[in-house]
């Protein structure tokens, strides 16, 4: 073969034909926790799971390439994968963080900030106003989150990142929403790629999980060994479950997104609906940086009901298609309430400050029959404006 493997390719194949033993076409899952050494002092390649094994590693290398970068480490969990990247910054050192970010890593920077181990600001990421006062005095750590979760804002990656490497910064890019296939974050100039793998990677919501991709060796050198020594690394029967997700992210991503497009404009046309965000939308404030960025336009969708409380509560008396809960990216459609479910983790202040209000929902859009999504969907709507009118 001439050239490098498409994503889909590499994302299939990776690992594939590896095991000497027997031949097994799967890489088997080594489900141990310690290796054999072969003598005192003579360590084989592995000899403890939570520094290395080989099963983790095959997904490590997956996403590694996926993303372009140096090297990966799977954490246990998203959040692992959050803490991970900030364990770069120092007592005194500051962070920049989106005020609209995912409420498990809002709660997270605000701690460290309360705490004293970091210095916090989060601002209006695409105000430049804020993003120049932000970066003036310097920061160690620069985070992005786009699309943002919940109002699926669109931030301009190149830009941020070269602005926050100007200032010294580290430039970290949560990439949960859009997955390696359709957003390159280390090619847009960041140094670190996260994601919790939880989501659209795994993609069937049973296994909990994360990464960080690094843009260079060193880095990922670095990670590494913070991620052993704080026992970040994720499990191994997890990262097997993930690689078997990851093999089919492509052609779930396709209907996924169609869907999501289906769902979005349905949503924009009902009279339930006070504003629909969406980037896929041309209407959408992020649609034309999402076109340029992007490959796609994501499967997250959120909506803010005219009737606030009441049509939300409406709306949420007897889905058929759409499950109440928390998370995102499995082959099921979901629903949440940022306001008191994902988002819970914020002050009150803040989630309002970061457009988070009583009436706003938020699905993440699976990959059932497009139809019976829209059935399901007009018949809440309907039902929430009856409850409002
Ligand atoms: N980043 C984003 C954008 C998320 O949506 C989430 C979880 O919802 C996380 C990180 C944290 O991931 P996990 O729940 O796997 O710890």
């Amino acid at each position: 073969m001439s050239g490098p493997l498409k994503p889909e390719t590499t994302a299939v194949r990776a690992g594939l034909e590896t095991d000497i033993a027997h031949g097994a076409v799967v890489p088997p899952l080594y489900l141990t926790s310690t290796f054999t050494f072969e003598g005192p002092g003579q360590k084989r390649q592995y000899d403890y799971s939570r520094s290395g094994n080989p099963t983790r590693d095959v997904l490590a290398e997956a996403l590694a390439q996926l993303e372009g970068g140096a090297g990966c480490v799977v954490t246990g969990t998203g959040m692992s994968a959050v803490h991970l990247a900030t364990t770069l910054v120092r007592p005194g050192e500051r962070i920049v963080a989106p005020h609209d970010c995912y409420g498990g890593t809002y709660r997270l920077l605000s701690a460290l900030h309360r705490t004293g181990r970091a210095e916090v600001e989060f601002i209006d990421m695409a105000d430049a106003r804020q993003r120049a006062s932000a970066l003036a005095g310097g920061a160690r750590l620069v985070w992005i989150e786009t699309p943002s979760n919940p109002l699926l804002r669109i931030t301009d990656l190149a830009t941020v990142a070269a602005e926050a490497r100007a200032a010294g910064a580290v430039v970290a890019a949560d990439n949960t929403f859009m997955t390696p296939l359709g957003q390159s974050p280390i090619a847009l100039g960041a140094d670190l790629v996260i994601h919790s793998t939880t989501k659209y990677i795994n993609g069937h919501s049973d296994v909990l999980g994360g990464a960080v991709i690094s843009r260079d060796e060193a880095m990922h050198q670095e990670l590494a060994w913070w991620a052993n020594c704080y026992g970040l690394t994720g499990g191994t029967f997890d990262a097997f479950m993930t690689m078997r997700g990851l093999r089919s992210l492509h052609v779930r991503w396709r209907q996924h997104q169609s869907n999501a497009l289906a769902v979005a404009r349905l949503l924009a046309g009902h009279p339930a609906v006070k504003r629909v965000f969406y980037p896929g939308l041309e209407a959408d404030p992020g649609h034309g940086l999402a076109s340029t960025q992007q490959q796609g336009y994501g499967a997250m969708v959120s909506v803010e009901l005219a009737g606030g409380s009441a049509a939300v509560a409406a709306f949420l008396a007897g889905t058929a298609c759409f499950s109440l809960a928390e998370s995102l990216g499995g082959v099921e459609s979901l629903v949440a309430h940022p306001d008191t479910m994902t988002h819970a983790a914020m002050e009150e202040g803040a989630r309002r400050a970061a457009g988070i209000t009583p009436g706003l929902l938020r699905f993440s859009i699976g990959i059932e029959a497009e139809d019976d999504l829209l059935a399901d969907l007009g018949t809440a709507l309907d039902r929430a404006s009856k409850a409002t009118n």
